[in-house]
């Protein structure tokens, strides 16, 4: 049962996460001197993407940053954008000092600390204490579930539940950053199960567009057993084998063939056994990515020696690109006040389609972090005196209970629901090689989820409440990530149709969506001219000190 007594707060800026996208943008707003509230689904430190394993960061030194750029760039086809690039590669270069300044150790190199890659655990550890000491207040195990508007739209604050004090709260707030990472559909990839997608639900029914949705089928390889780690890099030391012990290739040139494992699987199941690992590799790689060997430790397997069966973990949006659309180097978003970071917002600038996991991604959440949190900030202090008595409403609608969106009186089970949407979003054949008919067929179903996400959910504790959100939210995320991959009639990068297996130049534009019932796609052409950048090559194995 919830108490009664909802808790009430007041602040200029509220973030919503608890990753380093919401961390850097909580420090950022507390540091243009203004009361700032941090509320984290879980316990800000441990939860997220991020704080689970750690990341490579883009952070390479100011003499390779042209190459850096013109590299990601490239790696974008036609679809990033070089100035964002650049300045997102500048502002994780200048951050991340600040880190060390706080308390984290990055290992030292010719007496010169290396600041490539940081281990999310103590990174986080680190955060939160900065947090702590610079005035803001964290709400832990307390998800948000919906956004305030004001009487102009504009936004004005945000509701959630409290977990551990069954109680609902509010914070009034000038301005509102989503930080909440992105959406992985409750697949059990490492630390993505609290990203459901939230943020983007609430910014669809606050006014808010998304951007680039077909890009959200991010798959990664993990053992088919305790399959959760979805650590790549000892994988690219393997070989493959199908159930007879066939060997089935992978890579190109020396290179892993992106497209192998999916094709591979949809055939059979496929083994690895890590045997092209040489013994000055092993050593690197058990190190820096130690918890990738944590399921064969536990299943006592050698990796080196036997071959295990692998599998691919859908991680969407969360190494995927898609996400809320922001309009402007705040980071602000179509609503007035709402600004959007990290995982939560399209990484479209900085990876066109493709995936901007392994260094990309870090850097992006330290970079809009800041923006938004600084961007936030301004907007509270441009509000006046009092913006935390302007008459608000709540905004959210799908699978808050209280008929906010009822069409029916029919009551839904919200763990129907999520396995709906997964049967829809995590098969291979549906959504890693996608066609029109196969996206027609899934959208319906997830047409008849939505009508049943309209019903009356059970909320008679707090698990319902939230869970109810949250299977409202996957259905709307799903929709929109196969509405738009319907629409975007071309291959390019991680958006695959088989029925259009080329990517066409003539559809350089970014594809916005949004929509509740009624589901909308709109293409906002790219009109600068492609930059023609100098041709860099990367290494086919990459070398040993950056693994
Ligand atoms: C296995 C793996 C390896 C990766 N490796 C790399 C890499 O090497 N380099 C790289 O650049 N990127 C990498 N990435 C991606 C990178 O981890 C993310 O881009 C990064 O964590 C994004 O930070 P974030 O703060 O936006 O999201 P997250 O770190 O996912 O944090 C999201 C936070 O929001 C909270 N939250 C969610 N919903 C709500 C809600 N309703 N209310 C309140 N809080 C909420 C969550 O609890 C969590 O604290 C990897 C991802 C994975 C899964």
């Amino acid at each position: 049962m919830l108490t009664e007594n909802e808790l009430q707060l007041t602040a200029d800026v509220l973030v919503i996460g608890g990753g380093p996208a919401a961390a850097w943008a909580a420090w950022a707003a507390a540091s243009q001197g203004v009361k700032v509230i941090i509320a984290d689904k879980g316990f800000l430190g441990t939860s997220g993407a991020a704080a689970a394993s750690g990341n490579g960061v883009m952070a390479p030194s100011p003499e390779n940053w042209d190459k850096v750029a013109s590299e990601r760039y490239r790696a974008g086809k036609d679809l990033a954008n070089l100035r964002w690039i650049e300045r997102v590669i500048e502002k994780t270069w200048l951050s991340l000092p600040l880190v060390e300044k706080w308390g984290y150790r990055f290992p030292k190199e010719n007496g010169e600390s290396v600041r490539q890659s940081y281990y999310g655990p103590e990174y986080m550890r680190v955060m939160r204490k900065n947090l702590l000491r610079s005035g803001v207040q964290i709400l832990d195990q307390s998800p948000a579930l919906e956004l305030l508007l004001a009487e102009d739209g504009s936004v004005a604050g945000a509701r959630g539940i409290q977990r551990q004090y069954r109680r609902f709260y509010t914070v009034r707030a000038g301005a509102v950053v989503l930080a909440n990472g992105g959406c992985a559909f409750l697949s059990k990839a490492l630390g993505c199960n609290t990203n459901t997608g939230d943020g983007m639900l609430m910014a669809v029914e606050a006014g808010g567009e998304l951007s680039s949705m077909e890009a959200s089928n991010h798959y990664a390889i993990s053992t088919a057993f305790n399959a959760t780690v979805t650590r790549g890099v000892p994988f690219g030391w393997a070989s493959y084998t199908d159930e007879a012990g066939n060997e089935l290739g992978g890579y190109i040139n020396g290179r892993r063939d992106p497209a192998f494992l999916p094709n591979a699987l949809m055939k059979g199941s496929v083994y690895a056994r890590l045997d092209r690992a040489t013994p000055e590799v092993k050593a690197v790689i058990e190190k820096s990515h130690f918890i990738a060997f944590l399921p064969y430790k536990k299943a006592s397997i050698d990796p080196y020696t036997e071959r295990v069966p692998v599998t691919l973990i859908l991680e969407g949006t969360v190494r995927g690109t898609g996400g809320i659309r922001i309009i402007d180097d705040s980071c602000a978003t179509k609503v007035p006040g709402l600004y959007a970071a990290g995982d939560a917002a399209s990484r479209e600038f900085l990876a066109g389609l493709a995936s901007g996991g392994g260094g990309p991604n870090a850097a992006w959440a330290i970079s809009t972090g800041q923006w938004a949190g600084e961007g936030a900030a301004k907007f509270a202090k441009g509000l006046g005196a009092r913006p935390n008595e302007r008459i608000a409403r709540a905004s959210g609608q799908m699978g808050m209970g209280s008929a906010r969106h009822s069409s029916t009186s029919d009551t839904f089970d919200h763990e129907a629901i999520v396995r709906g949407v997964q049967a829809q979003m995590f098969p291979l054949e549906k959504n890693y090689l996608r066609s029109e008919q196969k996206l027609l067929d899934s959208l319906a179903k997830l047409e008849t989820l939505w009508q049943q996400a309209q019903g009356h959910p059970k909320q008679d504790n707090v698990r319902d409440i939230e869970f109810s959100r949250r299977a409202a939210a996957l259905t709307a995320v799903a929709r929109w990530a196969y509405f738009s991959a319907l629409h975007r009639t071309e291959t390019r990068s991680e958006h695959i149709r088989v029925d259009y297996p080329h990517t066409d130049p003539n559809q350089r534009y970014y594809q916005a969506t949004g929509g509740l019932d009624k589901l909308w796609v709109r293409r906002d052409w790219i009109t600068d001219a492609p930059v023609t950048s100098p041709l860099q090559t990367t290494p086919s194995t990459p070398a040993i000190s950056k693994l």
